[in-house]
């Protein structure tokens, strides 16, 4: 086995040539921050997510705290979520001093598991925070049977979820709110960034000023010719609001990401097919009954025996590939234990693929011979 001549990431942002010259443009054009692209970007996004409301944010992170507070997650309120995801989609309820009250996952989908969902739900639960886990759709008509039933929003995190499927419908195109991540790690980039898709004006108008300081223009346009030296200042706000340099790299990125997701399926689909007789060795994020179109953003494979999930991990390091554990149940660090009182073992099945999971290189510049060479890297690992 030959090694590899260069190092074989978990993943890598494809960015164009065309993307750079328009990065230059707006260098060039002396507005580097919100501007025309951001606007424009907005717009684009809307047409991808048949004409939903869209606003974006310097991050997903800025974008789901801002939507829960559009949605009036208040201290002591709790919000329901999975213990297996990056923890910004807990931090962020934890922010607004609210619970976050986590529910165990399907151990088939790595999801949240929806028919644990309704016992959870007490008088304080405002809303539900699902996460289309790698790219795959929680099963989104559960989810909201469960929300009509009680009354409560759902704020779906799609960080991963960009061009993901639910029963023949784009995520992102209908529901209550969806918050995407343009992190370079993600199927489609910003650089760093993050948008909100959702249905209220109302809400579009809070996000918009939750995401800029608070400020008001449209109340002074009205009074003046210009409009734009003064303000109001209506609320308290953060600052994160999108720059136009992120928004002239996401407009590309939102051209060829149906083209790049086309990829990250083919290469997983490959996957699938070299380890179609490992089972015993290690297993593949399962298939749901429902209709689905899955993303590709990650490839996640859990290991039978928990034990070996280091060594396979500097196994592959060692031959030049990376790897990631996405991820650890939130209930295992400290400050959800301290706050929350959570501790090991309130969540087996999360725990079970928290000590087995392991994202394998997925980005669609990965050459399929670079891919069969990981494939034999694996094979030999188990040997
Ligand atoms: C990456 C990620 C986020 C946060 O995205 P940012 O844009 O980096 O803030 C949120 N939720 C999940 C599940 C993620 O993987």
């Amino acid at each position: 086995m030959q090694k590899a001549n260069k190092f074989l990431p978990l993943s890598r942002p494809e960015i164009s040539k065309e993307t750079i010259d328009d990065v230059v443009k707006v260098l060039e054009s002396g507005w580097l921050a919100t501007g025309p692209f951001t606007q424009k970007f907005e717009q684009k996004l809307s047409e991808y997510f048949e004409g939903r409301k869209t606003a974006c944010f310097t991050s997903a992170t800025a974008g789901l705290q801002a939507s829960l507070m559009a949605i009036g997650v208040k201290p002591g309120d709790e919000v329901i979520t999975t213990p297996l995801t990056f923890v910004c989609t807990a931090n962020v309820i934890a922010m607004l001093g609210a619970k976050p009250v986590l529910v165990d996952i399907d151990r088939n989908t790595f999801n949240i598991d929806v028919r644990k969902i309704a016992e959870r739900c007490t008088s304080k639960t405002k809303a539900i925070v699902p996460v289309h886990y790698a790219g795959l759709s929680v099963d989104l008509d559960e989810v909201y049977a469960i929300a009509q039933e009680k009354n409560l929003r759902v704020i779906e995190d799609a960080a991963h979820a960009v061009g993901s499927e639910y029963k023949g419908r784009k995520i992102g195109t209908f529901g209550d709110i969806q918050v995407f991540s343009f992190h370079p790690i993600k199927n489609m980039t910003s650089g760093e960034g993050g948008c909100v898709t959702l249905n209220s004006e109302e809400e579009l108008k809070f996000l918009g000023l939750q995401r800029f300081h608070g400020i008001d223009r449209s109340i002074w346009d009205r009074f003046s010719k210009n409009g734009s030296c003064y303000y109001d200042v209506v609320m308290p706000g953060f600052k994160s609001n999108m720059s136009d340099i992120q928004a002239a790299i996401g407009l590309h990125q939102l051209q060829e990401v149906d083209e790049m997701n086309e990829r990250r399926r083919y290469l997983s689909d490959r996957y699938r097919a070299a380890f179609s007789d490992m089972d015993d060795k290690f297993w593949m994020q399962g298939i749901p009954s429902y209709d689905f179109v899955h993303s590709g953003h990650l490839f996640p494979v859990c290991l039978r025996d928990a034990s070996l999930r280091d060594n396979f991990m500097s196994f592959l390091k060692e031959n030049s590939i990376g790897t990631t554990p996405y991820y650890t149940p939130l209930h295992l660090f400290t400050y959800y234990q301290q706050e929350f009182g959570y501790k090991k073992g309130d969540y087996p099945e999360a725990e079970y693929i928290g000590e087995r999971i392991v994202s394998l290189p997925l980005y669609t510049a990965l050459q399929e011979s670079e891919q069969d060479y990981i494939i034999e890297v694996i094979r030999n690992f188990f040997k």
